[in-house]
């Protein structure tokens, strides 16, 4: 049976970094890449906030470019979807398929899937206009209007961020009040340019080619049931994430949202030898450069574990 010192379960920032730093300390690691090579990233148009890409950059290349760092140390990229795992005792296993793998370390790095609402226009406009991430789009909406939705925390972060940046900011909540906590709601209440549209849901998106508008249907099944239609550059989906934890969840810790359990910024998670690294364990910050540091910490934690 094949064996690794390292095997390493995602492909975006985390899980390439975790590659980059695991070969260079002579790991040999394998990394399956998943269903989405390059990870969640490349849903997005492009990337301005990664540190060391002075005119942005593509989020393909930035992920090929990850990649191929990772390649040159000698880390073993294969396509293929890990389906089942047993991570407890010192030497783990993982299918992939029917092949089963060997390995002394595991490092999950299979990241969080933005929640959509299901409509089929999310799907046309995607990268159109339709976006599951502020800090990473909203910039190209500047003096625009976008709307937001959502009534947590994340909507109205994001929507505050927007404000920022755009001319008008909507939040499209489905129920009568915010679910987010009193000082985001505070903040947003205080914003001038963000209007927030309670008991309103989306029915569809509208465009040539890209979004324009949105038709909405207010108080749906009540006697003062109404259409909406607003105009809007940009949609921005803020109703939660979903960490990609389904295989992990006999073994490893999880919270009551789904991440894996870990503490004080470290990688390791409740069985020994397994860490965790990028969105699957990080409900709060989300992002590439985030991502990659944690990837980085598990891997050196991985070195660590071999030679302890
Ligand atoms: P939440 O689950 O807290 O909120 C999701 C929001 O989306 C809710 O308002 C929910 O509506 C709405 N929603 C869900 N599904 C749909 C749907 N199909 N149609 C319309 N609306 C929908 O997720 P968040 O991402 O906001 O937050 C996740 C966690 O992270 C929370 O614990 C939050 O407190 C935390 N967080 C903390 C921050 C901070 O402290 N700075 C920043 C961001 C997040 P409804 O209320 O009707 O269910």
């Amino acid at each position: 049976m094949e064996h690794t010192k390292c095997l390493i379960i995602g492909s975006g920032p985390a899980g390439y970094t975790a590659a980059i730093y695991a070969s260079r300390a002579n790991l040999a690691p394998i990394l399956y890449e998943g269903l989405q090579p390059g990870g969640q990233l490349t849903t997005t148009t492009e990337v301005e906030n990664f540190p060391g890409y002075p005119e942005g950059v593509e989020p393909f290349r930035m992920m090929d470019d990850m990649r191929r760092q990772a390649q040159r140390f000698g880390a073993d990229i294969r396509s293929g979807i890990v389906t089942r795992v047993e991570l407890t005792g010192s030497v783990k296993k993982i299918w992939v398929g029917d092949e089963v793998i060997e390995a002394d370390t595991v490092i999950i790095a299979t990241g969080a899937s933005a929640r959509y609402l299901g409509l089929q226009s999310e799907k046309d406009y995607a990268g159109k206009g339709v976006s599951a991430c502020a800090t990473c789009d909203g910039f190209f909406y500047r003096k625009k209007t976008v709307a937001v939705v959502g009534g947590g925390d994340t909507a109205c972060e994001e929507a505050t961020y927007l404000a920022g940046l755009c001319k008008k900011v909507y939040m499209i909540v489905r129920k009568p009040y915010l679910r987010a906590s009193e000082i985001m709601q505070k903040r947003v209440f205080d914003t001038e340019n963000i209007e927030v549209l309670f008991e309103h849901n989306t029915l569809r998106l509208t465009g040539e080619g890209k979004v324009e508008g949105a038709d909405l249907v207010y108080r749906k099944g009540e006697p003062d049931e109404k259409m909406v239609h607003i105009d809007i550059d940009g949609f921005f989906l803020a109703i939660g994430h979903t960490p990609n934890t389904q295989l992990f969840a006999d073994v490893i810790e999880l919270d009551h949202e789904g991440y894996i359990v870990t503490h004080d910024g470290r990688p390791q998670t409740n069985v020994e030898g397994v860490f965790a690294a990028g969105d699957v364990a990080d409900p709060l910050y989300r992002q590439a450069v985030t991502a990659a540091a944690s990837g980085c910490k598990a891997a050196i934690e991985a070195e660590r574990y071999l030679k302890g």
